[in-house]
């Protein structure tokens, strides 16, 4: 049973609003923090404070960044442009890049489509994608080839038959990353090796 102590408890109910953590850990969570140097407390709120001022989403690819225009995937003279690598999630970028496989440009959904949950393609950064694939100027088609690298679930599954409908009528080769991606896998949760794998032995789709 929970103390009366207001604040405490409303501590332990944002905490416990975190994903992966329950009440239990919440609880504990909680008393680590109450009884913590008020220095390592200030540093908690600076961070916070800092991540929610600082970073804004990159206006071509909606990662996460905190440079002033776009992020340093899309600012990379040296990243190949003909490619552009789709995904869920900023951080699905961070285990890609640790793979050192991929050497192209990034695109950022900002979730999958999910009609239980009533996520349709207009929630998501797909008109956004489908702009930067349209040819340049001179009627040339920049991007060439698009990897979807979305995780091996449901709405994984949803939006890479959404999205590869619409890019086979733009001619733009797509594949999706496949061997290693366990059935109803995350991407969060493969290794880098794993998904380097999965990159380089990519199916067409
Ligand atoms: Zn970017």
């Amino acid at each position: 049973m929970l103390q009366k102590i207001p604040s405490l408890n409303q501590l332990i109910h944002e905490l416990s609003r975190l994903p992966g953590i329950g009440p239990k850990t919440a609880q504990r969570l909680a008393y680590f923090i109450l009884r913590a140097p008020n220095e390592y407390v200030q540093g908690v709120r600076d961070a916070l404070k800092a991540v929610k001022e600082r970073i804004h989403d990159c206006p071509i690819c909606f990662s996460f960044t905190e440079e002033e225009d776009m992020c340093h995937v899309c600012k990379d003279p040296m990243r190949a442009g003909d490619s552009l690598c789709v995904v869920e999630d900023p951080a699905d970028i961070e285990r890609i890049e640790s793979s050192g496989v991929f050497r192209g440009r990034y695109h950022v959904l900002h979730g999958a489509i999910s009609p239980l949950d009533g996520i349709s393609p207009q929630d998501l950064k797909i008109q956004a994608l489908l702009d930067r694939l349209e040819p340049g100027p001179d009627g040339e088609q920049v991007i060439t080839e698009v990897i979807l690298a979305l995780d091996a679930d449901l709405e994984g599954d949803t939006t890479v038959l959404y999205l590869a409908k619409i890019l086979k009528d733009m001619n733009i080769k797509t594949s999706r990353i496949a061997h290693g991606v366990p059935i109803g896998g995350d991407i969060d949760y493969i290794d880098y090796r794993t998904l380097g794998r999965a990159i380089e032995n990519r199916v067409q789709v």
